[in-house]
């Protein structure tokens, strides 16, 4: 990033920590294989244990129950791997999931020769809890239900304890991947009551290409990738100790929050300094809880693929289409599953802020926002077809 850009897709992912960064950089200096028993080796254990401690007290949990992973795909995939080794005859996942949800659930479900089904979610995207209650209790033996923590496209909060409750009640195991709120809300897994979740430390300040599989309680993982036996045979692999290690550290600044009020600030005024310009400005999930990071809206007549070029030639930048698919332009399932209308969803882009953001990156923002809207209204060309961040 130059010092012209203003980066505000933290969402997609997050400029690596000066900490971390450091981290990573002396971890790289070593030479051990964590596995091996000679001083080099018990260095490089050192440094993944300790990481595994700050990852752990992150969510709430004892450092045994964090399996490190290679992102957050990866952990879902190995969460989901769990319906079938723990007896359950369904699976459920919420309409607003994150690809890597949907796909894991898809492939458990095909293994397992289980049932998948989709749990709708209402107008500001959160699960139906009344839809929930009936499908859980339409049959099947401990149902497996994965409700992400907080959506990365619209930054709502799922009410995941009234689903915990639910969930359980019929003896099912509740996952959650909490990917997008860690270091942005306090999460604790057990006060929630959440089974599992799922974590991904670019999201957080972290290094790429690291994430967690994290229990509630220490508990028996059966493996999708065996071999070596690393992470107590829950996930084979030399262990990247400097990506973990930079990820450690990263989950230790995240536990202070020490950004979430300013970001809340700043996101506010965003979209009151919008809002007084655009007056018919929509912000996606507002009448929710949400993330204090983010802002998902779009006003009528906008085209994202115009709007997103427009943004980036004035040095922003936001997302439209999904980072985790790059190129890939389709409409955004998750205001699909909301029922925004095509005309305003055409035009959505995502801003999130995060821990380097500024109140001149806003100002920036707002202004070339407001004069591509007033072009646009000026043009008012043909509709397209576009959608929000996946990533
Ligand atoms: N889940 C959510 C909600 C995400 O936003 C992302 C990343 O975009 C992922 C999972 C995937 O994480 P990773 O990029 O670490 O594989």
């Amino acid at each position: 990033m130059t010092g012209e850009r203003t980066y505000l897709d933290y969402n997609a992912t997050a400029p690596l920590r000066p900490a971390a960064y450091e981290a990573v950089c002396a971890a790289m200096d070593g030479i051990g294989n964590a596995s091996s028993v000679h001083k080099e080796g018990r260095d490089a254990r050192a440094l993944v244990e300790t990481a595994r401690q700050s990852v752990a007290s992150l969510v709430g949990v004892e450092p045994d129950c964090v399996t490190f992973t290679s992102g957050g795909t990866e952990a879902n995939h190995l969460a989901f791997r769990q319906a079938a080794d723990r007896g359950s005859t369904t699976i459920f996942y919420s309409a607003v999931e994150h690809p890597s949800v949907a796909e894991a659930a898809k492939l458990a479900s095909a293994e397992a020769g289980v049932p998948v089904t989709e749990i709708p979610v209402d107008d500001q995207g959160r699960v139906s809890l009344t839809a929930l209650e009936w499908l859980l209790a339409s049959g099947g033996d401990r149902p497996f239900v994965s409700v992400m923590t907080a959506n990365n496209e619209t930054g709502v909060l799922q009410p995941l304890g009234q689903i915990a409750e639910l969930v359980h009640g019929q003896g099912g195991i509740l996952h959650s991947d909490a990917v997008q709120v860690a270091g942005k809300l306090a999460f604790n897994i057990k006060t929630l009551g959440v089974d599992m979740a799922t974590l991904s430390a670019h999201k957080i300040g972290g290094p790429l290409g690291v994430g967690a599989f994290v229990l509630a309680e220490d508990a028996h993982v059966a493996a999708r990738q065996t071999g070596g036996g690393q992470e107590r045979g829950r996930r084979s692999g030399t262990e990247n100790v400097s990506a973990i290690a930079g990820f450690g550290v990263a989950a230790s600044l995240a536990a202070n929050m020490d950004d979430a009020e300013k970001m809340r600030t700043l996101r506010d005024r965003l979209e009151a300094s919008l809002k007084a310009s655009v007056p018919d400005v929509e912000f996606f999930g507002s009448s929710v809880d949400r993330l204090p990071n983010t802002s998902c809206l779009s006003a009528t007549g906008l085209k994202a693929e115009t709007l997103l070029m427009q943004l980036d030639l004035a040095g922003l930048a936001v997302s439209a289409g999904s980072a985790c698919s790059s190129g890939k332009v389709t409409r955004s399932h998750v205001l699909d599953a909301m029922g925004v209308e095509e005309n305003l969803a055409a035009g959505a882009v995502r801003v999130s802020l995060g821990w380097k953001t500024t109140e001149n990156d806003i100002e920036k923002f707002c202004d070339a926002w407001i004069k591509a809207v007033q072009m646009s209204k000026r043009t008012s060309g043909s509709g397209s077809r576009l959608a929000v961040a996946e990533g």
